[in-house]
């Protein structure tokens, strides 16, 4: 399987710089006035991110950004975490989940959806078109194909040759992820936040989730307030890791809420990281990471483990940002 690691060894030429979020770099961020810029999770935001600065820099909307800029993993198939290509669940089947989000609060959401590459734009159009904010399954799937959508297969040989192995060696199902030179890298969604050139924020997030999951299960990804939330006011978060442990404390939401009571976006998410890891007393085996961006532009990041890193691309830079690990400040 393609780990995440090996992704960062053939990309390093993409890759212009590498530097390490913290406080004091948001804040000359801040005052250079970043506007637009982007942010998203994992080595797979680049390409994603430069998707999306081709509608920002031509003054586009933040959403029609995130959409564009997220549709690029979900449809390479060497991203193994996301859409076509992800790593199936324990019956062999992809199921995605994935949700958006605007300045003005609006939102849509589709999970546990089987045979659509692209699941944000079927969650934009649940926002759009519908008075609802969620589809799920098979009605989240009838949707789609009532609205154009194709159905796919997103099941690749390799990833079907890697569900046999699995099942093969009866592994049991492990949540223990993305920890800097242990585990398997078995997930790793993208979340975007954008700001466009009139200061719209919004934000996406899509997923195939957890690899060899328990079919039906669904993740943080898909849900507002745990894997995504934007509030046009004060700004965005979005996380990644170990989705049981964001949904239990709604992490996004948190993240932005700390923002609003003005707390820095990496202060934000460093808090938002500390609470789940208070809870769990294994912390150390899980990995959860957090993005957030401030209306301002400003932006931070911070997660449990060392291992985790966002890109950034604004006027000035276009790179990839090792997030400090919360367990390293202890
Ligand atoms: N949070 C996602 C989930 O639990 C996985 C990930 O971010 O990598 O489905």
């Amino acid at each position: 399987m393609d780990t995440r690691r090996s992704f960062i060894k053939k990309s390093a030429v993409l890759i212009p710089a590498i530097s390490v979020a913290n406080s004091v770099f948001s804040k000359e961020i801040m005052q250079e006035k970043m506007i637009p810029v982007v942010i998203s999770t994992w080595n797979h935001g680049l390409p994603a991110n430069e998707a999306a600065w081709q509608i920002l820099e031509k003054g586009g909307w933040s959403l029609d950004a995130v959409e564009a800029g997220v549709r690029v993993p979900e449809a390479d198939p060497e991203v193994i975490t996301v859409g076509y290509g992800g790593i199936p669940d324990a019956n062999g089947k992809v199921t995605l989940d994935a949700c958006i989000m605007d300045e003005k609060g609006r939102a849509g959401s589709v999970t546990f959806l089987e045979s659509i590459k692209h699941p944000i734009s079927v969650a934009r159009l649940v926002m759009e078109i519908t008075p609802h904010v969620m589809l799920s399954g098979d009605g989240a799937l009838k949707f789609a194909l009532q609205n154009g959508f194709k159905k796919d297969n997103l099941l690749t040989p390799k990833m079907n040759a890697e569900w046999k192995k699995w099942k093969k060696e009866k592994k049991a199902f492990s949540s223990k992820i993305n920890i800097e030179n242990q585990h398997e890298d078995n997930h790793d969604t993208i979340g975007m936040l954008a700001i466009d050139s009139a200061g719209r924020i919004s934000g996406a997030c899509t997923t195939s989730g957890m690899g060899f999951k328990l079919h039906g299960r669904v993740g943080d990804s898909p849900i507002i307030g745990a894997g995504l939330f934007v509030d046009g006011e004060v700004g965005g978060a979005v996380a990644t890791g170990s989705g049981e442990l964001v949904m239990k404390t709604l992490g996004s939401f948190l993240v932005v809420e700390l923002m609003r009571n003005g707390k820095s976006p990496s202060e934000a998410c460093e808090e938002a990281v500390r609470r789940i890891a208070h809870k769990i007393p294994d912390y150390q085996n899980h990995q959860v990471g957090f993005i957030a961006l401030k209306k301002n532009g400003e932006y931070g990041s911070s997660c449990i483990q060392p291992g985790f890193n966002f890109a950034l691309k604004t006027n000035a830079e276009t790179k990839l940002v090792d997030v400090e690990a919360w367990m390293k400040t202890l």
